[in-house]
């Protein structure tokens, strides 16, 4: 690919933002299969038509273009779209129309990196003729994941609950996926169903979500854990559960995290690695927090319209938040109906976990304070080992492995770190091994949690 253009700042003003989806093509990335396929499906069912970006196909693109400083996901997107538009363009030839397309790359607003990838990416894809037209939606934790502007008004609200529904509901095949497969009766028998039933319920997110008929996808939900339990071969012991943390693209995307979860389950581990929800939950929730900060410091200043104004925001966030929770529970108290997955956490618990000994604070922000507490709460409540997945050198989870090494060896749970660029570790699989084993110790001397919330069997 020839890189020609010279440049402009404006465009990022311009060109990164919220657009309305309209007639475009929605390329979305894949960081976590499910959590991409359902979503995509959602926005398919709004009229949009959304695919699904293949993924890790292009890394040498990737790599080409960064200088190797920026933060591992930050090259595998930007090799995504660039993968993507050098097929389409072979594809389509001179039909071939960038303006046609918006990329999907949303952004957090700091203090780490990735409120700069969508930025960083813009001037790549700026410097290709043509690709200037091509647009980045960025949907930005600074207004809570707001999707105001990308479809007509009326429709947004129906847009964010059906896509926060398809989000939590991909959790919950993740959860189904790593509670059987490690008692699956036969080799590949769970990734196999697992597969049939993201597609399923890909179909019933264009067919339901705009409708808002949620029942009827949680009513195909139940049907497709009730498969999934009979894979299960209750033959098989309970295994040592391990918990995965960290930074969020890494830990979800299979190929960055070279398998991590499949090669723990390889060494004998059953594996629950958090949540999407979790995430969102945790922008609305930091959301409400910095504006409830806000109106009390308008307050004390007399400053009414400032008060005014956030107590607007502070409500806002309030019933987003409040809304998602109760789809969240909801969700989780139907499949849990059928099978014993793992709960997600309540965020005002972390924080409160946090809190005890003042370990850290929400008021740092990043995935450190969800990663950090999360441990915390996993370690208590019987998990067997912790794994914090992230990228080589990423801020938040260098912070968080500092902090968490010396309150686990206290606390006497295996600890891992697990941090990933391009290269492959030679002692990687050794260092799981080691700890699998100190796991199973852990497993033996203290048995475990259930799903079902006490310690004992599984099945
Ligand atoms: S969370 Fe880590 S990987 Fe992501 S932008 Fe921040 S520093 Fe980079």
């Amino acid at each position: 690919m020839e890189s020609q253009k010279v440049v402009t700042f404006k465009t990022l003003g311009e060109n990164v933002g919220k657009f309305n989806l309209g007639e475009k093509t929605v390329l979305v990335p894949d960081m976590n299969r499910f959590g991409a396929h359902l979503f995509s499906a959602t926005c398919r069912g709004f009229g949009v038509n959304a695919k699904v970006l293949e993924t890790f196909k292009g890394m040498d693109l990737g790599m080409e273009y960064t200088s190797g400083k920026e933060c591992y996901p930050c090259q595998i997107t930007l090799g995504d779209i660039l993968f993507f538009v050098n097929k389409e363009r072979e594809r389509l030839g001179e039909a071939f129309n960038p303006s046609g397309y918006v990329y999907f790359l949303p952004e957090s607003d700091g203090p780490c990196r990735f409120g700069l990838y969508n930025k960083y990416q813009r001037i790549v894809l700026d410097s290709f003729p043509g690709l200037d037209k091509l647009k980045i939606s960025a949907l930005t934790t600074k207004d809570g994941y707001s999707l105001q502007g990308l479809l007509e008004k009326e429709r947004v609200l129906d847009f964010r609950k059906a896509a926060y529904f398809s989000l939590v509901t991909a959790d919950i095949l993740d959860r189904l996926l790593w509670r059987v497969r490690p008692y699956e009766k036969e080799p590949g028998m769970a990734d196999e169903f697992i597969e049939r039933a993201m597609h399923t319920m890909e179909e019933c997110f264009t067919a339901y979500g705009a409708k808002k008929d949620f029942d009827k996808i949680m009513d195909k939900m139940e049907e497709i854990i009730s498969e999934g339990k009979a894979i299960i071969d209750p033959k098989i012991p309970p295994k040592p559960l391990i918990g995965v943390v960290g930074e969020i693209f890494v830990r979800m995307h299979r190929d960055s995290n070279q398998n991590i979860l499949r090669l723990l389950e390889r060494h004998g581990a059953e594996v629950v690695n958090a949540s999407i929800g979790e995430w969102i939950n945790y922008v609305s929730y930091d959301s409400l927090r910095t504006e409830k900060a806000e109106f009390w410091l308008s307050l004390r200043q007399w400053r009414f319209g400032a008060m005014k104004e956030h107590f607007k925001k502070a409500l806002g966030f309030w019933l987003d938040l409040h809304y998602q929770q109760m789809r969240q529970r909801q969700l989780y108290k139907r499949a849990k109906s059928k099978l014993d997955i793992a709960d997600d956490h309540d965020i005002a618990h972390l924080e409160e976990i946090l809190k005890e000994d003042n370990i850290y604070s929400f008021d740092v922000g990043t995935e450190a304070c969800l990663s950090i507490a999360s441990i915390i709460a996993c370690a208590r409540d019987g998990y067997n080992g912790m794994v914090n997945v992230y990228p080589f050198t990423c801020m938040p989870s260098t912070t968080t492995s500092a902090i968490v090494k010396p309150l686990m060896s206290k606390l006497g749970v295996p600890y891992l770190d697990a941090a990933y660029d391009s290269s492959i570790q030679p002692g990687r699989e050794a260092a799981i091994r080691t700890f699998m084993y100190q796991a199973q110790q852990h497993f033996k001397s203290h048995g475990r949690k259930s799903h079902a919330g006490n310690r004992g069997p599984v099945h």
